[in-house]
């Protein structure tokens, strides 16, 4: 049998065109498995069709309705064609594009301007459709530039894509995307009253050899209100400035530069001190508990190590009791409690190691994990809280939204294994997009632009 495709096109004046688009035929004899129904070659063959058709009726309506003057209802006349070349999902489509006169009449929209216009440039100025630079900036942030390029030739019948047209484009949606935010500084009229929690980490990449240094910094996060929540990702290098684009991310979440910000992270003071610069203010930072509770299930595993020894001389309870109180004294914030018995156990696993080596060697692992907790609650004094007390009110107590991010933003695409290098400011557009994606903001941004 043969399938004739034919596409009939209503315009808004009540005329209408027939396309013949192309012809599928399978003959019976031949049929086989692969022979059923509608393969991916043809689909795609048929989708430019149907493109190339949509598109060119569509222009033609659209320049036809441009010609006619807002100031006195007039037919401006066409000045010439000009051929242009446009970059859709669905195939490269070849237009003759009107370039209009101006009317005589000088109206409104005529006023400043002198020589023909083109009604199109408006509509693509970068000579591509949206869909498809979104599409590409978001396959690009994911897989690499060339794999993205893969991927898209594979399903949809566009023109053959580059790995640097993918990377240019994720470029140009990165730089949108910042600048949309920057847009949505007015909006913020849904604010509560409550407060925000910003949740940071940071992901190691490989860095570019020119740029003198073996790894770049890809500061993630998420900013979380009781009813939003939103990723973002950034180069400090990279960004103009990292502090002004975390504020804008901050505004839009519904801050209004006085409600109290609270920051957690792990103990590196350089990603609060981003926050504090962004918020022009004080901002509350908690060390994030999962990163102290690691440290005492340290201290745990060493002490069960020291009471296994075979020649264990002291009593386990004066052991055993210290290491599992101290979790509970800094859950709940006594740490001059847990400052106490950290140097208790000190002294205990000083007092006994003379006896003999196994019992010494347990002890100084027992020491140096101790003392190891010791100087990260020291060094952190100001940022403990009370754990239980937030934990018991629904507040958050650990940066491990953060970790999630450095997966989502940093690793996927950027991660050690991926074996790329990456500039700062490559990685920057990857992060900001990668965010953006994952938020489900893109189409957003497209829009808006
Ligand atoms: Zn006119």
């Amino acid at each position: 049998m043969d399938v004739r495709i034919i596409v009939e096109t209503t315009f808004e004046n009540g005329t209408t065109k027939t396309h013949r688009l192309g012809c599928i035929s399978r003959p019976f004899r031949q049929t086989k498995p692969e022979g059923f129904g509608l393969l991916l070659e043809d689909a795609k063959t048929m989708l430019w069709q149907l493109q190339n058709a949509i598109m060119l009726d569509q222009i033609e309506e659209v320049s036809e309705e441009s010609r006619i003057c807002l100031g006195c209802d007039r037919v401006r006349a066409i000045h010439d064609y000009r051929p242009r070349v446009l970059d859709t999902l669905f195939g490269r489509v070849h237009v003759k594009a009107p370039r209009i006169r101006r009317c005589a009449c000088k109206a409104i929209s005529d006023v400043d301007q002198s020589g023909p216009f083109s009604p199109l440039a408006h509509y693509f100025p970068d000579r591509s459709t949206p869909e498809l630079q979104r599409l590409q900036a978001e396959l690009g942030a994911r897989h690499s530039f060339r794999e993205a390029a893969r991927i898209i030739e594979t399903f949809v019948p566009c023109a053959k894509q580059m790995n640097t047209t993918v990377r240019n484009r994720l470029g140009k949606v990165a730089q949108v995307i910042g600048a949309n935010d920057r847009a949505e500084l007015a909006v913020d009229e849904d604010a509560t009253s409550q407060a925000l929690t910003v949740f940071l980490d940071g992901a190691h990449i490989r860095c570019r050899p020119e740029y003198q240094r073996r790894h770049l910094d890809v500061v993630v996060g998420k900013i979380e209100s009781p009813n939003m929540s939103r990723r973002f990702g950034l180069v400090q290098q990279a960004a103009r400035s990292p502090a002004k684009q975390l504020r804008q991310a901050l505004v839009s979440q519904g801050w209004d530069g006085q409600r109290p910000i609270t920051v957690i992270s792990d103990g590196e003071p350089a990603l609060p001190n981003l926050v504090r610069r962004a918020v022009q203010g004080p901002v509350r930072h908690i060390l994030d508990w999962w990163h102290i509770s690691m440290r005492v299930q340290h201290i745990e595993n060493a002490v069960k190590g020291l009471l296994q020894t075979q020649n264990f001389p002291g009593m386990p309870e004066l052991f055993k009791k210290p290491a599992e109180t101290l979790r509970w004294c800094i859950w709940h914030g006594k740490v001059m409690t847990a400052g106490t018995r950290l140097k208790v156990l000190l002294i205990d696993c000083s007092r006994i190691s003379k006896i003999d080596a196994e019992v010494r060697e347990a002890a100084a692992r027992v020491k140096a994990r101790c003392r190891e907790l010791y100087s990260y609650l020291a060094n952190n004094f100001d940022t403990l809280t009370d754990y239980g007390w937030r934990y018991r009110n629904g507040l958050a107590i650990s940066s491990s939204r953060a970790e999630g991010c450095v997966d989502e933003i940093g690793n996927t695409r950027m991660g050690k294994r991926q074996r790329m290098r990456w500039s700062p400011k490559g990685a920057h557009q990857v992060a900001v997009t990668r965010a953006a994606v994952l938020d489900g903001r893109l189409a957003v941004s497209q829009m808006a632009a």
